[in-house]
């Protein structure tokens, strides 16, 4: 009896050991990354999925629908030579925190002031370079309007020139304006600025580019504007990015920001 009732105890204490280990190895760190990593790209794919539906309400004709897709573009690589060749000591220099092999090259599809469809480039960490097709094909599927999209290189590196010019951009050696070497979060590649003319930097009076002076007032919804809870706004907030215009001392209507860890 005795004998039997010792098979029994070493029986139930194996089985539960057993038990232990499988439970212990459900929560393996590496299958909470790969979780956390599809949850990422399934939810990529719902926000398209769901835009698609809201073009498809404003677009009744169904063949304009499907062209709309057809002319898309949403891509993202690692610097191919000529854009590496066009960048290299205008905005990516030496001592550029970012090194080049960090940085993508992304291109994107875009409806532009004029209603129709361009092709955009940008240059972003890699890390986020999916992220930001996935914005950026967003804001395309409800057509929310960006007058440009080029490589600041195109203004020699100078952010002046191109915020007046209401180009929107991402990667840039610089340093934050009115700071004393303080690097902005474009040396990065994680900020974007868009329309800057109609989503300038607001500090006190001064205000950059002087060309948004008609944007100051924020309750006066004009075309290409950002305001707090549209689709702008989401595509961005709703994957943990900043928004400047949320700031308190200061307001940069222009400036969204992942402030991811940078390896
Ligand atoms: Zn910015």
């Amino acid at each position: 009896m005795l004998f039997k009732k010792l098979i029994k105890f070493f029986f139930k204490i194996s089985l539960m050991i057993i038990l232990g280990l499988i439970v212990v190895s459900s929560i393996d760190p590496k299958m909470i990354e790969g979780k956390t990593k599809r949850y990422i790209d399934e939810k990529d794919q719902a926000a398209v999925e769901m835009d698609g539906n809201e073009v498809n309400d404003r677009l009744a004709d169904t063949k304009q629908h499907e062209l709309l897709y057809q002319k898309s573009i949403f891509t993202y690589q690692p610097l191919p030579q000529n854009i590496i060749d066009k960048i290299k000591g205008i905005s990516w220099k030496k001592g550029a925190p970012a090194t080049l092999e960090s940085l993508a090259y992304v291109k994107v599809s875009y409806f532009g002031f004029d209603d129709k469809i361009h092709q955009g480039e940008l240059i972003v960490h890699k890390e986020i370079a999916q992220e930001v097709t996935g914005i950026f094909k967003e804001l395309y599927a409800a057509k929310f309007p960006i007058e440009k999209i080029k490589l600041i290189d195109e203004y020699g590196a100078n952010d002046d020139l191109s915020m007046a010019d209401n180009n929107t951009s991402s990667f840039c050696f610089r340093e934050v304006e009115g700071s004393d070497g303080k690097l902005s979060k474009h040396s990065f590649g994680i900020a974007i600025d868009i329309n800057p003319v109609q989503n300038p930097y607001i500090r006190k009076k001064k205000i950059s580019p002087s060309e948004g002076e008609p944007y100051r007032d924020r309750l006066d919804i004009k075309k290409g504007m950002i305001v707090k809870d549209d689709v702008c706004y989401k595509a961005f907030k709703s994957r943990g990015w900043i928004w400047g215009g949320e700031w308190k001392t200061m307001k940069d209507y222009q400036h969204f920001q992942k402030n991811i860890v940078l390896k």
